[in-house]
């Protein structure tokens, strides 16, 4: 078990799939293409011991066709310990679509995509991720029923980040209390890496609690937007990880706790919605640990949003999704006890209650 980050370059010199840093048994990967509509896309599945495997699909400007393989292998393997950590019946796939959100996704191309979720008969369930709506959802149920997240007009349980914030802000006070005593957020000095679709709602909730909170994000307008209406400070330093703050917390993309950004860190507490944030997750959660930084594992606290989408299909509501959530801020300190005591780190804690509870489901299906 070892996730990596690697680049571009490194990638080329790999096998295509079995041979990757990142591939660690997926059962399936599907490459779907049509020329018609431009669709490239990748489907995995990881593993579905616990379930069929459930994930959002992400569009986005790859580099190139290795870096959106390497991104789906991780992101799909992610979701089977977020689901295992958080207690659902399903397991862990993901779907990354080749492209420009902004300028390249169709509803021609949404329902294409669709067709390919729809030909793996349920196995593959979707959801939104970056790059992604509501309405896209929609747009794909209109081809299959094997998709989440889809608006509440239709039937579904709406926009899932919301709830995925709410999940954030309880991990980020759990970690809080371990790290600083208390987990009142109040005068504290947080920075939001990304003020996308749980970023601003995680701002939203820290202003509120009276958190002194800084953003950045590469989108400038949403920026300033985002700004005036909560109130919060731009960073305007040249390296945001130098950064003079108590919490940092990543919700743009992965791999951001790197070599590079852990030895600048000063923040004691790291709690974000982004996937897949220790590019190494064995060598930087050690790093982290060494240097006395709490880190929130992300699988664990951003579950939010599969929690709420899960909704759809284990037909439960508002008041059981809100419940689950809010067991996110006792699992983090469960996870952060077991570190200590078991002298790991807390991504290696939620990694192995999570793989205990597959390894138990699967001799439990053996039997059957
Ligand atoms: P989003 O696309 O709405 O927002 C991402 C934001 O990050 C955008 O505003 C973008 O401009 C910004 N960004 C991108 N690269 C950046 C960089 N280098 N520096 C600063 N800002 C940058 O996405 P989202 O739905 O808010 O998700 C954010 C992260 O949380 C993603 O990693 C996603 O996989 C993860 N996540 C989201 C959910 C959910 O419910 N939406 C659930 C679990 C995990």
């Amino acid at each position: 078990m070892n996730a990596t980050f690697t680049s571009g370059k490194e990638l080329e010199k790999m096998d295509p799939v079995f041979g990757q840093l990142s591939f660690d048994n997926h059962e399936q990967i599907v490459f779907c293409n049509d020329k018609d509509t431009g669709l490239k896309a990748i489907i995995g599945i990881h593993n579905s011991v616990m379930g069929p495997a459930l994930g959002g699909t992400r569009m986005w400007n790859y580099a190139n066709e290795w870096e959106a393989l390497n991104d789906v292998l991780r992101l799909s393997r992610g979701m089977t310990f977020k689901s295992a950590i958080t207690g659902l019946n399903i397991g862990g796939g993901k779907a990354v679509i080749i492209g420009d959100a902004k300028t390249q996704k169709t509803p021609e191309l949404m329902r294409k995509f669709g067709e390919f979720v729809h030909s793996l008969s349920g196995r593959y369930i979707t959801a939104e991720d970056v790059g992604m709506e509501t309405k896209d959802m929609d747009t794909v149920r209109e081809v299959t029923p094997y998709v989440t997240g889809i608006s509440e007009e239709k039937g579904g349980s709406g926009n899932p980040s919301p709830i995925t914030a709410y999940g954030v802000f309880l991990g980020m006070k759990a970690a809080a209390k371990h790290q600083f005593g208390s987990d009142v957020l109040e005068g504290k000095k947080v920075l939001v890496q990304g003020i996308g679709h749980v970023g601003e709602a995680l701002v939203d909730y820290l202003t509120k609690e009276g958190a002194q909170v800084t953003i950045t994000d590469i989108n400038e307008e949403r920026l300033y937007n985002v700004a005036q209406k909560y109130n919060a400070s731009i960073y305007t330093g040249l390296d945001l990880y130098t950064a003079d703050v108590d919490i940092y917390a990543p919700c743009a993309m992965g791999a951001t706790l790197n070599e590079e950004s852990i030895h600048k860190l000063k923040a004691k507490v790291i709690a974000g919605a982004a996937n897949n944030q220790l590019a190494n997750e064995t060598i930087h959660g050690k790093m982290l640990t060494e240097k006395g930084i709490l880190y929130a594992p992300d699988f664990l606290i951003n579950a939010g949003g599969i929690i709420n989408v899960y909704a759809e299909l284990a037909h439960y509501g508002k008041a059981e999704i809100m419940s689950k959530t809010e067991n996110i801020y006792n699992t983090t300190l469960e996870i952060i006890d077991f570190a200590e005591k078991n002298n790991c780190t807390t991504h290696q804690a939620a990694l192995t209650i999570a793989q205990n509870r597959i390894d138990a489901r699967k001799l439990e299906n053996n039997k059957l």
